[in-house]
């Protein structure tokens, strides 16, 4: 997760290539070059034990332009300043590439949460949310669940906020268990949407699924559920894997089977197929791979070795900038983390709509809203793409870049307020 400092990085030079190709004015892009908000507090929790620990916690707040900032907390013990502006920085390009109206924000503790009680880590929680509780709110900041932090988390959270503002508040928060205000469809919606986008794909290539081989790095939450999607639609998914395994089986791998395996022991059923590395996952002719695990997975070392067609990014960062050309140079159409994994914090939007409305939709219509937002927006980066000649995930920027100059420059540029004047 340090490697996020990398990430930064490389998410800056990306706001760079974008800018080139994007009518926002300069001003738009020197704002976005830093976050608008960024806190650091201490949080005192009595242990089990008696003791008192102090931890450390972030929140960003980088852009609300375009509505209240969106994104997780993260509980990890490499959470650091530099990690938090990068993923508040991508909260910010990825709501905007959807056209949902939320800004980008991300907040984390530096904690290992495993090492905590049940009731330690509530403390912690709820002694999180007191320590930032003026700078979020429905309208301000809408935090959500990231590594290590899930719906049960959010509750506390959820229901501590709605305690120090004296009124239930679920739009404070997104990722919250169905009872209490989280929406039907979140929890496959990442996957879903990336499989939303393959079927726009599917049409524009006239691909035959059937006919179609597909290799998943990650077998988790979007990997696992994508791997279903796949399957279920006639893809021959030949090769998976997880942090420990990584299967192949050039006639298609039994997902259905694999994902029963896997809920009743935790790990890959090894006899599906022959034992690769991850390595080799990555580098095997299919015609579509999709990268569900971690960050910087292929970077300039093994990036002219990839022999997909197509890689969809559901992992967030998975190509480093300098892979990024090499596939670029050699065909490989890579569609960005910021529009293929959007299908998650659409849904986060559905869930506050409703909060906010008080009415709730049924898990069809959920996934049909999705669908309609992620055909829409693949076809509009797709389209600048071709015009501009330019890689899907600069042209993902440069449309999110577009969005964010409309909001940001509303209020006026130089070229309207004149040179000195
Ligand atoms: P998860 O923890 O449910 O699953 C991660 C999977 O990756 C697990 O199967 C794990 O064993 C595997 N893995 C871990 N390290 C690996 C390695 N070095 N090599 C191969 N496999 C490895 O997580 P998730 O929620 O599915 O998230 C996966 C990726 O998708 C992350 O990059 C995350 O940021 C991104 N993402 C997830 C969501 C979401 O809604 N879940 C939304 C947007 C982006």
């Amino acid at each position: 997760m340090s490697t996020h400092i990398d990430v930064y990085a490389n998410a800056l030079k990306r706001l760079d290539l974008a800018s080139g190709i994007s009518s926002a004015h300069a001003e738009t892009v020197q704002r976005l070059r830093q976050p608008k908000q960024f806190l650091e507090v201490s949080i005192p929790v009595r242990m089990d034990d008696g003791s008192l620990r102090v931890f450390t916690g972030y929140r960003c707040r980088y852009d609300d332009s375009r509505g209240p900032a969106k994104g997780g907390i993260r509980y990890h013990w490499d959470v650091s300043p530099s990690e938090v502006k990068a993923l508040a920085f991508w909260m910010t390009f990825k709501c905007a590439v959807v056209g949902i109206p939320f800004g980008g924000g991300k907040g984390g503790i530096i904690v290992d949460p495993r090492s905590l009680s049940k009731a330690e880590l509530e403390r912690l929680s709820r002694g999180y949310i007191r320590a930032i509780a003026a700078n979020i709110g429905p309208d301000i900041d809408v935090p959500a669940p990231d590594v290590y932090t899930n719906s049960l988390i959010m509750a506390w959270m959820m229901d501590e906020y709605s305690t120090i503002v004296g009124a239930r508040q679920p739009g404070v928060i997104t990722g919250k268990p169905v009872a209490m205000g989280g929406s039907l469809g979140r929890d496959d919606a990442t996957a879903r949407g990336g499989y939303d986008i393959l079927h726009e794909l599917q049409k524009m290539l006239g691909w035959e699924p059937k006919t179609k081989t597909v290799a998943v790095q990650g077998f988790g939450n979007a990997g696992e559920t994508f791997a279903k999607f796949a399957h279920h639609d006639g893809y021959k998914v030949v090769a998976i894997s997880d942090s420990k395994t990584a299967l192949y089986n050039p006639s298609g791998l039994d997902i259905p089977a694999q994902a029963k395996h896997k809920a009743q022991t935790g790990s890959l059923l090894a006899s599906g197929g022959q034992t690769i590395t991850n390595a080799q996952l990555l580098e095997l002719g299919v015609d579509l791979l999709v990268p569900a695990a971690v960050e910087n997975v292929i970077t300039d070392a093994n990036a002219g070795k990839v022999k997909a067609k197509v890689i969809l990014e559901l992992a967030n960062g998975p190509v480093t900038v300098e892979a990024d050309a090499i596939l670029h140079k050699a065909g490989v159409m890579v569609i960005p983390d910021i529009l293929a994994n959007a299908g998650g914090v659409t849904v986060s939007y559905f869930e506050w709509t409703q909060n906010k409305s008080g009415y709730y939709w049924t898990r069809d219509e959920v996934n049909t809203k999705l669908q309609a937002v992620m055909a829409r927006e693949f076809h509009h980066v797709h389209k600048l793409s071709v015009e501009k000649g330019v890689p899907m995930r600069t042209a993902a920027y440069a449309h999110s870049l577009n969005r964010l100059g409309e909001a940001l420059e509303g209020t006026g540029t130089q070229a309207i307020f004149g040179k000195g004047r």
